[in-house]
């Protein structure tokens, strides 16, 4: 292959080109340049999505599903093309089996209450990780309460990594279900998302994969990861809040009841007797965030136009950059250093509460987010209340890692 054609098939990823596209990266904090570096708890956006939320309402504002005029026809088929476009995006073998939800806590707790709960008795078993988000925590032990039944966690190394031992000790007769984290917001841990799908499979339990660090930050294909349900939100991968992806296997989704009623998840209604919609309606009850899933679709249209393989070597780059920079610093100490890493920095400043640390980078315009990150059981491991946590983006660069480097010498300076 001639090198024109190879440059051809592979897009250069040129991060200062792709900072072009975000209009709030040249906003400035208390005088300084804006240093974003709260991207695991949520994104930018870029124009393109801007552009596209604002499109639909001036141009196609009208309810889905329900109308035989121009705009509810159109605003139905930008709709239902986003689905198609998500479906794309993450290898979903049709694009019924999305489903809009609101975000990747609302799709975990769909499938607590719609698939997993009817199927608990007492003494059962659900499985997480020490190192799950809340929200891959809470809706499971609601379920449980609510029939007897019990968490088990799988615990985690000193270097952030879950215990893959431990987890096929765990699994066993007893076990009804498998939460996982794809990747973890508190550590950036990427877990062996397929080699726990295998084992759990192996003795024929589902697993939902909680994907809300793993979308934006690397290519995702549910069908080759193999599991059952997978969750992400739109606002952490470059599109609106409010709007986020519940993907299941179609004959799953069959089977199971809806889990909210209301208008368009229904086939017909009487006070005798009430039928469904088909998948992926059956659990879209009401009118859905149009404008967030369109919005979501533009995201997912940006993101493939840059490559998620381009995204993920530039992150992989700034992650290596940062952790050398800072680990060279004497006084702060990163926690979770798993192998297999995505890019997300948790540290302690010694002897400087994390939210000082926060509010002192804050002047220097740098976002980084501060506390237990809605992952407390990662804290107790590690017998801390709180970390700092900087973690990156597609738009984040070597001189914002050099910044935030700078801006912990000076507190570090600051509190000798
Ligand atoms: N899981 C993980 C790993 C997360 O990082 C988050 C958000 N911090 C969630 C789930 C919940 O996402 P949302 O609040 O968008 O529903």
């Amino acid at each position: 292959m001639s090198p024109k054609a190879t440059a051809a098939a592979k897009p250069v990823f040129d991060v200062e080109r792709v900072r072009q596209d975000f209009p709030i990266l040249h906003t400035t904090v208390h005088g300084k340049s804006l240093v974003y570096l709260d991207n695991a708890a949520t994104t930018q956006k870029p124009q393109a999505v801007l552009d596209a939320l604002r499109h639909y309402y001036e141009a196609e504002n009208s309810n889905v599903h329900r109308g035989v005029h121009f705009l509810s026809e159109t605003a139905t088929q930008e709709f239902e093309s986003s689905r198609a476009k998500v479906a794309r995006f993450i290898n979903a073998a049709v694009a019924e089996e999305i489903i809009f939800v609101r975000g990747a806590t609302e799709a975990i707790n769909l499938v607590a209450n719609s698939f997993v709960r009817p199927r608990l008795k007492p003494g059962d078993e659900v499985l997480v990780s020490e190192m799950e988000h809340h929200s891959n925590i809470v809706p499971w032990q609601m379920a449980c309460e609510a029939t007897g039944a019990h968490i088990k966690v799988i615990p985690i190394n000193d270097a952030g990594e879950l215990r893959f031992d431990e987890f096929l000790r765990l699994l066993g007769p007893r076990t009804k279900f498998v939460a996982i984290g794809h990747v973890s917001n508190a550590l950036g841990t990427v877990n062996p998302v397929k080699r726990i799908v295998d084992a759990a499979h192996g003795l024929g339990v589902p697993v939902l994969i909680d994907g809300a660090q793993a979308v934006p930050h690397a290519p995702v294909d549910v069908q080759a990861i193999g599991c059952d349900f997978y969750a992400f939100s739109g606002h952490k991968m470059y599109g609106p809040t409010g709007i986020g992806v519940l993907w299941g296997k179609r004959d799953h989704l069959q089977a199971m009841p809806p889990w909210q009623g209301g208008g368009d998840m229904i086939r017909s209604v009487t006070f005798a007797k009430t039928t469904y919609n088909d998948v992926p309606f059956k659990f879209e009850a009401g009118t859905p965030h149009i404008e967030g899933a369109i919005g979501l679709g533009a995201a997912v249209d940006y993101l493939s136009h840059i490559g998620m393989a381009n995204i993920q070597a530039h992150e992989k780059d700034l992650l290596e950059y940062a952790t050398k920079k800072l680990g060279g610093l004497k006084g702060i100490r990163i926690l979770g250093t798993a192998k297999d890493k995505a890019a997300v920095l948790s540290f302690i400043v010694e002897g400087v509460h994390p939210h000082d640390v926060g509010s002192l980078l804050d002047r220097d315009g740098i976002a980084v987010r501060t506390g237990h990150h809605c992952a407390q059981p990662v804290m107790d491991h590690y017998g801390v209340p709180a970390t700092s946590r900087a973690s990156f983006g597609l738009y984040n660069t070597r001189a914002e890692v050099d910044a935030l480097v700078a801006g912990l010498a000076k507190i570090l300076e600051m509190f000798k």
